[in-house]
């Protein structure tokens, strides 16, 4: 049996020793994934309960159209997600184009002229550095006279709680929290970690409103930043929660206010969530949220088989192969720009999709270096499919993450490995 698996990864381009020490790897990490399989049985029933108790029905399946009056499959489903969640309410939609848009959203509606926004976590993902004005940006919330204030965190990666102190002041409407890392090297912070922060803030003001940028972290835990006082949680469907199969749409999950008032500025003031035509995508919506802990799983043993393998090769990795994970992503310091080129050409080789194609660095919207991305996806960027992307600058980090199934996330992640063999930027001894 094994020797047809050797013969088939053979044929596939994948060199013995390449393979030989991949299985090295694996056999290490046995426990590890029986862990995030249990993870994942939790959540799937979690999911379950939640679609059952919702009442979900064929009839919730079919398109609707035009305004979208009393679409029952898009009214269903955000009540689904809210008791996923465990929230009082949901907006889940296939008009929330990105995770950046249902930030935005989640921002712009529940802030007001002359408030203060607050990320006492350090910089935020590089897309909402224009969203709050950061980066000089037409339409910001700075234009619209939102201002912004930042405390990073301390250099081991905790809370600055000091300065987080005397950065809430009379003006602090909101605190933004984000769960990954995104393209940074700090750590990830687990929902534990995300719950003392949010009491804390609470504790000098009670009333700011603390959302949860959780792109990338849905379903990696048993609980999520919604269970440990988060008055908002905002993702992206076509990550974690869309289960693969989402092609579009983002979802915001929280407080009835918090979210009448996401609804009101995503349609128009008066409608709210009243309008939004389902169209054809609410099914996959259903099924993609129903796969979603067993794509996450497959994921994250992905993410960490690559920590494990390029560690060994003497790369950097963060997280390490060993610690405890919050959310799917891999990030490689692999160090020069033609590391991070023919890793992601290796990445787009082992594809189900586009696998011809070579993968270029460019500029993306956005982002303020050119970033290579590689991936061969049924649903065009969605990174909760295999896909690496790095952006052409220090440290030349690449950000591994994705896998609908594991033997795929493995098959990529050799095919990677053979390609840095390839081009000579690395040796197995
Ligand atoms: C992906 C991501 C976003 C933005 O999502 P897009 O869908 O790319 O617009 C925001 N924050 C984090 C942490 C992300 O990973």
């Amino acid at each position: 049996m094994k020797k047809d698996i050797n013969e088939i990864y053979r044929q596939l381009g994948i060199e013995d020793d390449v393979l030989d020490y991949s299985e090295k790897k694996l056999k290490g990490l046995r426990d590890r994934f029986a862990g995030i399989d249990e993870t994942a049985e939790y959540n799937q029933l979690k999911v379950l309960r939640a679609l059952q108790e919702c009442r979900v029905s064929d009839a919730c399946f079919s398109a609707s159209s035009g305004y979208g009056y009393n679409d029952l499959g898009r009214d269903t489903l955000e009540e689904v997600y809210s008791k996923i969640f465990n929230t009082e309410d949901a907006l889940v939609r296939p008009q929330i184009t990105c995770g950046t848009h249902a930030l935005n959203v989640a921002l712009s509606s529940n802030l007001r002229p002359g408030d203060e926004l607050l990320s006492p976590v350090g910089k935020p993902y590089d897309t909402l550095e224009e969203v709050i004005g950061i980066r000089p940006s037409r339409g910001s919330l700075r234009e619209y006279g939102v201002s912004y204030s930042q405390v990073d965190l301390l250099p081991d990666g905790s809370f600055d709680h000091e300065n987080i102190k005397k950065a809430v002041n009379e003006r602090t409407r909101l605190v933004t929290i984000q769960r990954s890392k995104g393209y940074q090297t700090r750590p990830t912070l687990s929902v534990e970690g995300i719950g003392q922060l949010i009491s804390f803030i609470k504790s000098i003001k009670s009333d700011v409103i603390c959302m949860v940028d959780n792109c990338y972290g849905e379903f990696v835990e048993r609980i999520e930043p919604s269970d440990v006082g988060a008055d908002m949680v905002v993702g992206s469907l076509i990550k974690n929660p869309g289960g693969g199969l989402a092609p579009v749409g983002g979802y915001i999950a929280g407080k009835k206010e918090c979210i009448e008032n996401a609804a009101y500025r995503l349609t128009s003031p008066g409608l709210g969530k009243e309008v939004g035509a389902s169209l054809n995508v609410i099914q996959s919506f259903y099924q993609g949220l129903f796969l979603a802990p067993t794509v996450t799983a497959s994921a994250l043993k992905g993410a960490i088989l690559a920590a494990a393998m390029l560690e060994g090769l003497g790369f950097k990795v963060h997280p390490d192969a060993d610690t405890q994970r919050h959310d799917i992503i891999q990030a490689v310091t692999l160090g020069s720009a033609e590391a991070v080129i023919s890793f992601c050409k290796g990445i787009q080789a082992a594809a189900p999709v586009d696998s011809h194609v070579t993968p270029e660095p460019w500029a993306m919207p956005g982002y303020d270096s050119d970033v290579i991305m590689a991936a061969g996806a049924f649903v065009s960027g969605s990174s909760i499919e295999l896909s690496a992307d790095g952006p052409i600058k220090e440290p030349y980090n690449v950000y591994f993450q994705g896998g609908l199934t594991f033997p795929h996330a493995k098959y990529g992640i050799i095919r990677a490995v053979q390609q840095l063999k390839n081009d000579g930027m690395v040796k197995l001894s």
